[in-house]
């Protein structure tokens, strides 16, 4: 590989393969997951089977080994009968050190004979990458991988080893538990980026706040996320017209026309992409210096994920998340309509739900989320250390009087029907209810609505 060192936690990884010890490897994007069993699988006597989901990586990782002469192969359904014949040809033979397959091939339907074969092969053990999929808390479940508990069965005496970028403790002990791991390694790296600066603010007039954030960025690189394609099409338009070149990507475009979008972004002939969230895969750059979300999405796992393209050079670079109560409602019912509408999706939007709204430090409340300690006690490099969040003297006395009358309306009010009594504000749906009369009618008339309402949304700390 010609590097000189190890990335954080490589070597330890390394060691738990050539140990034979179960493990779990948890590292971030980029963080350098792959080398962990590649080299290994040189080393150690045995082929290295090598699970993976994604078909175009798992081409672009084979066709890098062969190019360097290791004997890699792969096994999915992209391959011919004649090309499927020839590897199993060479794992009879004994030709591979690494293959990979997709966990339909290895343990789905009518993979029987393959197991059969790996069986009768002298496999030495198995990498599972994109481990968090196994999991149905996680926030890509593939229901193939859950037929990876077959393994353990089918190879009993080889180490298994997983790898995955996003893993709460649930998920890791879903992994462990899914796979069938004996007392597992668990290795965490560090999932804090320090360069970037987190922010997040309620969302108010859209365009108002993304030119305050352009005046910050002038000339650098950016991208903004937003839910849907035709808001995507709408900033896009709107920034190139107030000067400040932008293009579209989503899923709605041709190939032809996203791929030529992505282009001039990666080339740097254009500075600022839109994008929806549901569709920002590919669109890498070093030097991203702001991540804008125009709403928020659908996990913290999707956040940590979407915001990282920020500063990938290390340098500063900042991540805003502009949102409101709305996104959750609207995720609520985008899922719903997807079918998507678990137990476990509806946790990881609460969770996202949480970061937005809670006053903390940001960079504590990610690493914390992934499972990692955050050691520092100020970050330097979020809203809230910097001291930009407003806050009020008495917020715990009106936390109390919200829910006070959120109990007097007996709970099955929303934030504006409350709201609307807090102020005092005798409409006539208040009035209807007689909810003019209760105790909390006017008991927070001096705040501005738009205020109140945000309260809703908010979270109160006694200092
Ligand atoms: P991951 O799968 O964790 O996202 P990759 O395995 O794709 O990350 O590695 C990310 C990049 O880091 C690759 O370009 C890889 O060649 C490089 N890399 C991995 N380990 C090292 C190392 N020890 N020193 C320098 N570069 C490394
Ligand atoms: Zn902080």
């Amino acid at each position: 590989w010609g590097y000189t060192s190890f990335r954080p936690l490589q070597r330890e990884a390394m060691e738990t393969v050539l140990a034979a010890r179960d493990s779990i490897v948890v590292l971030p994007t980029g963080g350098g997951k792959s080398i962990c069993f590649q080299a290994p699988a040189l080393v150690r006597p045995g082929l290295a089977v090598v699970v993976s989901p994604l078909l175009s990586l798992m081409k672009d990782q084979v066709d890098t080994l062969v190019g360097n002469g290791v004997a890699a192969g792969l096994y999915n359904s992209s391959l011919t009968p004649a090309e499927k014949g020839r590897v199993v040809a060479g794992l009879r033979d004994g030709r591979y050190r690494l293959l990979y397959v997709s966990p339909e091939r290895l343990v789905g339907e009518g993979s029987d004979g393959f197991l059969a074969l790996l069986a009768s092969c002298d496999v030495g053990f198995v990498a599972v990458d994109e481990a968090h999929c196994i999991s149905q808390w996680g926030h890509d479940f593939r229901p193939e991988y859950r037929q990876l508990s077959r393994l353990r069965q089918a190879l009993p005496g080889i180490s298994i080893h997983a790898y995955t970028a996003t893993a709460t403790s649930q998920v890791r002990r879903d992994i462990a538990s899914q796979l069938g791991l004996r007392d597992p390694v668990e290795l965490v790296g560090a999932f804090d980026r320090p360069n970037l600066l987190y922010r997040v603010l309620p969302r108010g007039v859209l365009k108002r706040q993304l030119l305050d954030v352009l005046a910050r960025h002038r000339g650098e690189a950016g991208i903004i996320y937003c839910v849907s394609r035709r808001e995507v099409d709408t900033l896009a338009a709107w920034l190139t017209a107030e000067g400040v070149p932008a293009l579209p990507y989503h899923a709605g475009l041709s190939d032809a026309e996203r791929s030529r979008n992505q282009d001039a972004f990666l080339g740097e002939r254009v500075d600022v992409i839109v994008a929806t969230v549901a569709f920002g895969m590919g669109i890498d750059r070093s030097n991203v210096r702001f991540v804008v979300h125009a709403g928020a999405p659908r996990s913290p796992e999707h956040y940590q994920q979407e915001s990282g393209r920020a500063g990938r050079d290390g340098l500063e670079a900042e991540c805003l998340l502009l949102s409101s109560s709305a996104d959750f409602m609207r995720w609520r019912v985008m899922l719903e309509r997807g079918g998507e509408l678990s137990d476990a999706s509806q946790a990881l939007l609460r969770q996202m739900e949480r970061y937005a709204t809670s006053v903390g430090c940001r960079h504590r409340h990610l690493s914390e989320y992934f499972g990692d300690r955050y050691p520092k006690d100020g970050c330097g490099a979020c809203d809230f250390c910097l001291n930009e969040l407003e806050t009020a003297a008495d917020s715990v006395v009106i936390a109390r009087k919200v829910l006070s009358c959120v109990v007097r309306v007996g709970q099955r009010f929303g934030a504006m029907h409350v709201s609307s009594v807090l102020r005092g504000h005798a409409s006539e749906q208040v009035v209807s209810r007689g909810h003019d009369s209760l105790t909390t009618f006017g008991l927070l008339s001096a705040l501005e609505y738009r205020l109140l309402r945000r309260w809703h949304e908010s979270e109160a700390r006694r200092e």
